[in-house]
């Protein structure tokens, strides 16, 4: 149930979403109007421009895919890598000619980039033909901004605190009818040396748990079977909340909900990842055996000048943990090759780690220098070439790694959700810990668990024969 401030909140906004269509029914060059949403960035950009396009859709909007026909134009972006934000510029740059042709169209921007002054002056002076632009704390109050764009006469920029509130019960326009995000909590506490995600999304600020649970419980009886639940760390779930609940109490709540459905979740960080959510893992039957682990570093003076607050030893400690408790568990992880500083027999260490653990898959990054984070000052002697090289010994490591974890499931059956048609025409599903399994299949399977007979792998995919389609 919305809290009383949410209430009130949702209401007073809904006033701008009636005088939004109204305004658009007259003003728009299309009916019903057209919104194009872009989303750059990770799934907490994605589950929030889908709040942004069911608010959308409430005040009379239907999407479309181009620019060039849209009424309003929004780019929800991303401040994580310095390349992605000149990637951003350089596509609202592109936008100039769409404003000449076509004067009445509102061009928007909001977003992790905008939460940062510097860039959001450089939007001020450089982009006039920009009309909004707003921080992710005020998403909730997209419908009035945009009422205020479309009124006010002038520009409307919404940068204000860092912090943000919770805002319940906002429409959620979802691409899938059985794949599913669910944000528990917004936010980082972890500041991480070479991260901007606390500065920009302020600090961690978790939904109650009943909010929550309700809302798995709605997408689960409308029929939804894999339901990720989001936030930057989900293991400090909990903390600030007068109720007394930590992330597993949380999952094991979400796991008693009736039906036959998957969980999962990211990301979650490894110091705060604790035998009392592996054992909770272990039991919840619902929950998918995928851990997502992000280590970054296998170097103990790395993984310090990261700010990571683990050591290499105790990451395999809980390795060891999870995989004595989950034998079936999919471990995957994020690693950065080439932090400032780091030397080859550094990244020696990354690599033996890589082959102890036996990940079923990584993704991997050469790290990017993110202005306004302490890494970025640090000196970085090591050309990228040479990180590139690296970087390529870690893949080729990973491949065997995933060649023969994958050769091993060959012979078993599998429960697998049947996700999409792919270009080769085969059904392309998931297992629970998340291996992709291609098999013959038909769209109409789409959205339904299968058991899948393993009959040949190539890398990481399995390849397989449908045994039986499940309810
Ligand atoms: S945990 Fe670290 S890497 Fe992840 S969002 Fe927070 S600061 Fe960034």
């Amino acid at each position: 149930m919305p809290n009383s401030q949410s209430e009130m909140e949702l209401q007073s906004q809904q006033d701008f979403v009636d005088q939004v269509r109204e305004i658009m029914a007259v003003r728009a060059a299309h009916q019903p109007p057209l919104a194009h949403v872009w989303t750059y960035g990770c799934q907490q950009n994605v589950a929030d421009s889908q709040k942004i396009k069911g608010m959308l859709q409430e005040m009379g909007f239907d999407f479309t895919d181009s620019p060039d026909e849209a009424d309003f134009i929004l780019f929800n972006t991303c401040a994580v890598r310095e390349h992605a934000e000149d990637r951003v510029f350089g596509n609202v740059g592109a936008l100039k000619h769409v404003k000449t042709r076509r004067p009445s169209v509102i061009i928007a921007l909001c977003g992790c980039m905008m939460q940062q002054p510097q860039v959001a002056d450089r939007i001020r002076k450089s982009f006039p033909y920009v009309s909004m632009v707003f921080g992710t704390h005020v998403i909730h109050r997209f419908p009035e901004l945009l009422f205020e764009a479309l009124t006010g006469g002038k520009r409307v920029f919404e940068l204000p605190d860092r912090q943000g509130e919770i805002v319940e019960g906002l429409p959620v326009m979802r691409e899938s009818d059985f794949k599913a995000w669910l944000p528990i909590m917004y936010g980082c506490d972890n500041f991480c040396s070479y991260c901007i995600v606390p500065y920009v999304r302020g600090r961690e600020r978790s939904r109650s748990s009943d909010a929550v649970v309700n809302e798995a419980k709605e997408l689960v009886k409308a029929g939804y079977k894999d339901i990720t639940l989001l936030g930057q760390n989900v293991n400090s779930y909990g903390k600030g909340l007068p109720e007394q609940v930590n992330f597993a109490d949380l999952l094991e709540r979400i796991n008693q909900i009736p039906g036959d459905f998957r969980i999962r979740f990211m990301t979650s960080h490894p110091k705060d990842a604790t035998h009392e959510l592996i054992d909770t893992m272990s039991r919840c039957d619902k929950v998918a055996r995928h851990l997502h682990l992000p280590f970054q570093s296998g170097n103990d003076q790395i993984l310090k000048a990261m700010n990571r607050h683990y050591t290499r030893q105790q990451y395999l400690d809980l390795v060891s943990y999870v995989k004595e408790k989950i034998p079936d568990i999919c471990l995957t992880s994020d690693i950065i090759v080439g932090f400032p500083g780091e030397t080859y027999e550094q990244f020696l260490d990354t690599l033996d780690l890589v082959r102890q653990v036996e990940f079923s898959s990584l993704y991997t990054f050469i790290y990017s220098p993110r202005g306004g984070t302490p890494a970025a000052k640090l000196p970085d002697p090591v050309p990228h070439e040479e990180k590139a090289g690296w970087l390529n010994e870690l893949l080729k490591v990973q491949e065997g790694i995933a060649a023969k974890r994958s050769a091993g499931m060959v012979g078993s059956t599998v429960r697998v959700l049947c996700e999409e048609m792919g270009k080769n025409g085969e059904m392309c599903g998931r297992t629970s810990g998340n291996i992709i399994v291609g098999f013959p299949g038909k769209s109409e399977m789409i959205g339904r668990f299968a058991q899948v007979h393993i009959t040949s792998s190539l890398n990481w995919i399995l390849k397989g024969e449908l045994v039986e389609l499940e309810d």
